[in-house]
């Protein structure tokens, strides 16, 4: 089965449609920080819109426990999501509330913070059933909680038939854009990894390890392929336990004729935070007292001469602490190179996102995934719960 569209919903006329989106954007005080999200789930709101009588948006948002708790309520999302689309949405401050069964035609709705349930996460049928009951049509645009068998992206998908189920546009995009990496990437296939921890990319660097011609290590894990490698690292953050990891990727590497590069050169420093010592050193001499913060300049030229003539590109996780000044030159050159490369590029990962963005190079992208942990699933070969309720 493939993923249903959006265009693919039957009787849509007199429809009455919740939409699970995701608009779990940064909150303070009241006010979203970053309306990335809010801006992602509008293509599909407004088809919606444009084509049905009533649509329900609901979403979680942060670390909501069960229970209701003002700290992650969704209201302050309905105002910039009212803002955005120059439209009036009613907030029903319950997800459950009955009052979102009698809106006008016309109306959009955005209901409260699913998760001020237990049912949601725990992937209660009968929370789904009372999710849903009001709707006769069901669309999906949470990619970035695809991963997860959540009620209201599983269980809520499993109570609507062929036709009155589909993904929304950003769904259908990732889908589309992440298949392309996975199924048949064209060759030359160059993927770039870093980021803190080997622990939290194990399975997406072994799938890489059966698709890829190139695999460019940098960042934080490359201290614990240097480990692996027999090499000192100083202070740097590394895994000790991940060695042995790290070891089986190089080997399977080998045994696969996949060619794995490690920096060959760092910059190394006394402090991420207002450091006072900043040295490049070849990654043999790492000094005892500094640790690596950065990929050196002889190893951004080796990565760009590899990402150069590359057809399909896929990034995640930053080359370096990218977020402080002095640190940033490696993340930033490696996102230059993937930019100006005529490969099919994707990048994922909440940190890469933020780096493409600082790199100014978001639109030379050709899909930059906000998925996070659900791209790296399906990065890994995983079908996710919320894709396989809505084809079935
Ligand atoms: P993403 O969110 O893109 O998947 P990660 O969460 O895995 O990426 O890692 C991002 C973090 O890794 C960044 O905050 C960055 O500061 C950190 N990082 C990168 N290189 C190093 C390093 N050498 N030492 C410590 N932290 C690093
Ligand atoms: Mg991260």
């Amino acid at each position: 089965m493939s993923l249903p569209a959006l265009a693919d919903l039957k009787d849509l006329d007199g429809a009455r449609v919740l939409a699970r989106l995701d608009l779990n954007v940064p909150v303070a005080d009241g006010e979203v920080l970053d309306d990335t999200r809010i801006t992602a789930a509008l293509p599909t709101l407004r088809w919606l819109m444009e084509r049905v009588e009533v649509v329900a948006a609901c979403s979680h948002l942060g670390k909501a426990k069960g229970s209701p708790d003002p700290a992650y309520s969704l209201e302050p999302v309905a105002a910039a999501l009212a803002q955005a689309l120059g439209r009036p949405v009613r907030f029903v401050p319950d997800c459950l509330d009955p009052s979102r069964a009698d809106a006008a035609p016309g109306e959009l709705l955005l209901l409260e913070n699913l998760r001020f349930y237990a049912g949601e996460k725990a992937n209660d049928a009968a929370f789904a059933a009372q999710l849903t009951a009001p709707f006769s049509h069901y669309v999906n645009d949470a990619f970035g909680t695809a991963h997860r068998a959540h009620a209201s992206v599983v269980a809520a998908a499993a109570l609507y038939p062929t036709g009155r189920k589909a993904a929304g546009f950003l769904m259908a995009a990732e889908v589309a854009a992440l298949s392309r990496v996975v199924n048949d990437p064209e060759q030359p296939y160059v993927a770039a990894v870093g980021g803190a921890k080997v622990s939290t990319k194990t399975a997406p660097l072994e799938a890489l390890l059966g698709r890829v011609q190139t695999l460019l290590i940098g960042g934080g894990m490359a201290n614990t392929f240097f480990l692996a490698r027999g090499l000192e690292v100083g202070r740097s953050l590394v895994e000790e336990e991940m060695v042995s990891t790290a070891l089986q990727v190089l080997d399977a590497a080998a045994a696969r004729g996949v060619e794995i590069e490690l920096p060959s050169d760092v910059v190394a420093a006394d402090a991420i935070e207002g450091p006072s010592r900043i040295e490049v050193v070849p990654s043999s001499a790492i000094p005892a007292d500094l640790m690596v913060v950065d990929i050196g300049p002889d190893t951004r030229a080796r990565y760009a001469a590899k990402l150069a003539p590359a057809r399909t590109i896929f990034w995640n996780g930053p080359m370096g602490v990218f977020e402080v000044d002095e640190f940033a030159a490696g993340t930033l050159a490696v996102a230059e190179a993937i930019a100006s490369s005529p490969a099919f590029s994707v990048v994922g990962g909440g940190e890469s996102v933020m780096a493409i963005r600082r790199a100014g190079v978001f639109d030379r992208i050709d899909h930059v995934s906000t998925g996070g942990g659900a791209s790296l699933e399906f990065l890994s070969g995983d079908t996710l719960p919320a894709i396989t309720a809505l084809e079935t």
